[in-house]
């Protein structure tokens, strides 16, 4: 009997969807086949080890890409309390650390891989990898699979779950968008990494600062100087620029922002809780006091040195003797620091992919494809990228769900 439902892809929106169509029970077999000859190594580096499987409180205004509306949609489907129930019921319980995100007890994403794809055979869906799906074309009202080395699946509904471009080593390399082609979709104009570290000149002062954190605000803006977004969060120099939670949250912002506008900047604002005009009234009232003693109260003092070295201003020249255009420079480096962003670190250090297909291209109640039917899709293919902090396994856990329960439900 051929399998009624494939699933090409077996990630996290993949294994998702297999699970939920095969408890269904109301479809043939199911099978999930993946190109990796490891399954769910993106899983496993995921959270640094550790897998930060969803965020307490998720909803659309942590995700870019498709319409707010429609993401919502679908994350309402499967809400993070039952993904902490799914995961519980496979004997993993989560854990909610201060910035709300929730890893497993046990601190290893090896038990949370394991445990998915135990639910995976013990729900009766057959794993197959390395099983790389070269292509997909309609044959008689049902599918036909060919992988690379010329093997063939026939499928009566298929499931598309290839994820994007990100850390394409792990066996996500692009290739579904064109399997998604192929069989009608459209990928959105632009496909770029998100939550990617952003290069500065490897002389930048900030390189020389390699593994200090500071929380910073963090400003994408227009070249007329107009703020597009801003994001609060630490930021991590690192021996090439910029990393961090800060930097990778607003890298999809400040890439997308530059295809339409090359002059698109971006600026650090290092302390965020004071106004221009508080600091230049603390730096006039110094005294005989120094500008470094006094950033030295909140900022590290390399951070201070440099800051004060950009401005042009002498870190430990007493403030009473500091001139107006220091006192306005120092300002601007404290409050609106210009990174000369070169570029992005590329889809090989990228957690997520910006771009994919639009929502507007699926059926939201059931993630089936409006162009083809019987054609399912979930997770990172589709045009969703999230914050740091498990949203993007969210949308994976959410969109599968729909995928799954629909494509079992036949
Ligand atoms: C380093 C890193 C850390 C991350 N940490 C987190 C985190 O802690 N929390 C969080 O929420 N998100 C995190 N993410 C993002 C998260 O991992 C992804 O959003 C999520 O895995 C996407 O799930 P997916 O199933 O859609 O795609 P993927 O996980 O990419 O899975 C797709 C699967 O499809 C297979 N495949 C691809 N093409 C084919 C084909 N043609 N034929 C057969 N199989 C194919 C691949 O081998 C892969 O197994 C991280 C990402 C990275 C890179």
């Amino acid at each position: 009997m051929r399998p009624r439902v494939a699933v090409v892809g077996a990630g996290a929106a993949g294994l998702m969807a297999a699970i939920h169509a095969a408890r269904r029970g109301q479809c043939g077999p199911v099978v999930a086949l993946d190109g990796a000859r490891t399954l769910g190594a993106k899983i496993l580096v995921s959270g640094g080890g550790r897998c930060n499987v969803t965020h307490h409180a998720v909803d659309e205004s942590a995700f870019a890409g498709s319409t707010r509306l429609a993401i919502r949609k679908v994350l309402r489907r499967f809400d993070v309390a039952r993904t902490v129930e799914f995961f519980a019921d496979l004997g993993v319980a989560l854990k909610r650390e201060e910035t709300g995100k929730l890893f497993p007890v046990s601190d290893r994403a090896r038990t949370v891989l394991d445990a998915v794809l135990r639910a995976a055979r013990e729900s009766g869906v057959g794993v197959r990898h390395p099983w790389r799906v070269e292509s997909i074309e309609r044959a008689d009202g049902a599918f036909l699979l060919r992988s690379a080395s010329g093997e063939r699946r026939e499928a009566d509904r298929v499931v598309l779950a290839p994820g994007g471009c990100s850390l394409p080593k792990t066996g996500s390399d692009g290739h579904g968008y064109a399997i998604a082609r192929s069989l009608g979709h459209s990928i959105t104009p632009r496909v770029f990494p998100g939550l990617v570290p952003l290069t500065l000149p490897r002389d930048h002062p900030l390189c020389a600062l390699s593994g200090l954190s500071v929380p910073v605000r963090m400003e994408v803006r227009s070249a007329s100087g107009r703020r597009l977004t801003q994001v609060e969060g630490s930021l991590l120099c690192t021996h090439f620029g910029l990393s961090g939670p800060a930097a990778l949250d607003i890298s999809r912002y400040w890439i997308d922002a530059r295809f339409d506008d090359p002059g698109a900047a971006l600026v650090a604002r290092w302390l965020p809780a004071i106004t221009p005009d508080a600091l230049d009234a603390a730096l006039r009232g110094l005294g005989p006091r120094t500008p470094g003693s006094l950033l030295e109260n909140w900022l590290p003092d390399r951070l201070v040195r440099v800051l004060c070295a950009l401005a042009g201003v002498d870190a430990g020249r007493p403030g009473h003797r500091l001139t107006r255009p220091e006192r306005k420079a120092l300002a601007r480096a404290v409050l609106e620091m210009p990174l000369p962003v070169t570029g992005d670190r590329g889809f090989g250090y990228a957690e997520v992919t910006a771009g994919g297909v639009p929502l507007a291209e699926l059926r939201l109640e059931t993630m089936e494809s409006r162009v083809c039917r019987g054609l399912y899709l979930c997770g990172e293919i589709c045009d969703v990228d999230g914050r740091i902090g498990g949203f993007n396994f969210q949308w994976a856990w959410a969109s599968g769900y729909v995928a799954g329960v629909s494509v079992g439900a036949c």
